[in-house]
């Protein structure tokens, strides 16, 4: 049975866009990770979906006067389409809003209170007398009792930046209609952390070595320097996942414990779809399944404390529930890579200023794979990076055009034309051929180590380094000349820079996917290296909501060869009229783009 990878990728909240800071820090490097351990010939399983719930999404449905359904369903099938164009090949991409994700997260919450995880406790909430009904901290507005400013949150002052606590808030005032809540006691469920926090700290410890120093800071550092404690875990709110406790009726689950839940119950709803019900334990049962969790550095408490004490606090229990006759523990995560911020032009990118670059916006006017570049070279792997018109601009032109696009296409149009469309029989290679493509073959390893210690910037920048390699033989041996003079001269090292080429399309093909399909249907080769994605509408107790998923029939990594190798190009055999693989922008846009951020 081949390796299990399990890439669990942040899910996005349902009330608003998606921009290129939220692509590359989470949504972006997944793909890549996914597509690498699909040409390993590895049973990847990339999992996510529309965080459906919480008050974000309820808010923007009173603004709007309709449902938190309409809401979370409107970005849902926006996410999708972004998704879809951008070549993220999700295995499954769903919403927390299903049957199935409902079950899943009950069963969890019942395993943690019966395993003793769970305790109540009451605190003091606002209440609208007016409505009958709790309000949410973010439907109640006051006096900031810091700074005094008006109009403030009641959890946190946008002011003075200080985090609030909502029951000293001075003149609060109900968000809906003005009006002036009270204080009542309410009582919730809160996750024991105090009781799994050396679990959890072990946990760390034994994967500190090989985590990225932020990540082990923000988690380890923490339990650390002021240890564990217990957080709520339910709500009073009607739009979610009811407490399944009997006299917890109009209480429901917090978003944050149950949307992660949807890395397990994503993978159960995706072996429902398949008619495999038992299949999701290859990567949730089995003890030598991979898996990474693609996040922001926003997202790290909830995935390296929070989500890890989850699993550690149901254990064997879930699958008891499940009907295994021998039980194993759920998986804990194997590497946790997330990543810093991106910056907009030197500021810091927000959705809710309209300073961003959004996903669906920028691919009306440009290519997927630029984006995919642009963001990968600029990934925030250790720091926060900046997304600049500028350099876009100059790197599509200077790295993406000039070096690696131009490459293909003049060397394949040339073989085109003097070979009649096949590749040239090459006869016995030089001393400079042959140390062309053992550069080349020895990058296979120099990125397969990148790529599995998930360096994604380091990897894509070794392939570009390659690509130029290839450059360098050719403005050495010169086939454009030799073929006047010696035609079989300029075979061997057409038919070398083919090869090298065929082998860079693999390895770019994380990357670089639509490109890179496009270079092999242009090579002549039948099946697509990847993949596609589908929808389907999928009909529940709930209504129905719109999944993604990945087929991989058909495909070159359908199966588990491993394609990530230097295969053989075979002398003579014929392939199609080139086209260019990009297009060289011009240096307009960089002023167009800034003048519609309004700089
Ligand atoms: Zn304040």
């Amino acid at each position: 049975m081949s390796q299990s990878i399990l890439v669990a990728v942040a899910w996005p909240y349902a009330s608003s866009e998606i921009h290129v800071g939220n692509i590359t820090g989470a949504y972006l490097p997944a793909d890549i990770l996914a597509r690498y351990h699909r040409l390993r010939g590895r049973n990847v399983m990339m999992v996510s979906g529309s965080d459906s719930h919480g008050t974000p999404v309820t808010v923007k449905a009173d603004e709007e006067g309709t449902t938190p359904e309409e809401i979370y369903k409107r970005y849902h099938d926006d996410f999708i389409k972004l998704f879809q164009k951008l070549g993220l090949t999700y295995d499954i991409f769903t919403s927390t809003h299903t049957s199935n994700h409902f079950d899943v997260a009950k069963k969890l919450f019942l395993a943690l209170k019966e395993n003793g995880y769970l305790y109540t406790e009451s605190s003091l909430q606002w209440y609208s007398l007016e409505q009958e009904r709790f309000l949410p901290d973010r439907y109640v507005e006051g006096t900031c009792y810091f700074c005094g400013r008006t109009g403030v949150r009641s959890d946190q002052c946008d002011f003075c930046g200080q985090l609030l606590e909502a029951e000293k808030l001075i003149d609060p005032k109900s968000k809906i209609d003005g009006s002036t809540p009270v204080l009542r006691e309410t009582i919730h469920y809160y996750l024991d952390l105090e009781k799994l926090q050396d679990r959890v700290a072990d946990f760390l410890r034994e994967r500190r070595d090989y985590w990225r120093p932020n990540v082990i800071r923000q988690s380890l550092g923490q339990i650390d320097r002021e240890g564990l404690h217990g957080r709520p875990i339910t709500r009073d709110l009607s739009w979610g996942i009811p407490v399944p406790v009997e006299g917890w009726e109009g209480k429901c689950m917090y978003v944050w414990f149950e949307a992660v839940i949807g890395y397990l119950s994503g993978v159960i709803e995706w072996s429902l779809l398949h008619d495999e019900p038992d299949v999701w334990r290859r990567w949730w049962t089995n003890p030598d399944s991979k898996t990474f969790y693609c996040i922001g550095k926003d997202n790290i408490p909830f995935h390296a404390i929070i989500w890890p004490a989850e699993l550690i606090g149901v254990g064997d229990s879930f699958d008891v529930m499940m009907g295994a006759e021998d039980p194993e523990p759920l998986v804990l995560p194997y590497d946790v890579p997330a990543n810093e911020f991106m910056n907009l032009e030197g500021h810091k990118l927000s959705g809710s200023k309209n300073w961003a670059v959004w996903g669906l916006d920028f691919l009306e006017r440009y290519d997927p794979d630029p984006m995919r570049y642009y963001l990968t070279v600029n990934m925030p792997e250790t720091r926060d990076s900046d997304w600049d018109w500028d350099e876009f601009y100059q790197r599509n032109n200077n790295e993406l055009v000039a070096t690696w696009g131009n490459l293909a296409n003049r060397v394949l149009s040339f073989a085109f034309k003097h070979w009649d469309g096949n590749v040239p029989e090459p006869g016995e290679l030089r001393e400079e051929d042959l140390a062309l493509l053992a550069t080349i073959r020895e990058g296979f390893s120099s990125v397969e180590s990148s790529l599995e210690a998930v360096k994604l910037r380091a990897a894509i920048q070794e392939a570009m380094r390659l690509a130029a390699e290839v450059n360098k033989y050719l403005d050495t041996t010169g086939p454009w000349f030799e073929v006047k003079t010696d035609k079989s001269a300029a075979a061997k090292s057409i038919f070398t820079a083919m090869q090298a080429i065929d082998w860079l399309k693999i390895i770019f093909s994380p990357f670089l996917p639509h490109t890179s399909e496009q270079l092999h249907a242009i090579l002549g080769y039948e099946k697509p290296i990847f993949g596609k994605t589908v929808t389907r509408d999928v009909a529940d107790d709930l209504g129905s909501h719109l999944v993604m998923l990945y087929d991989p029939q058909g495909a070159l990594t359908e199966g588990t060869d491993d394609c990530w190798t230097p295969e053989p190009l075979t002398p003579g055999k014929p392939f199609n009229q080139p086209a260019p693989l990009f297009k060289k922008l011009d240096a307009s846009i960089v002023e167009e783009e800034r003048a519609r951020l309004g700089v």
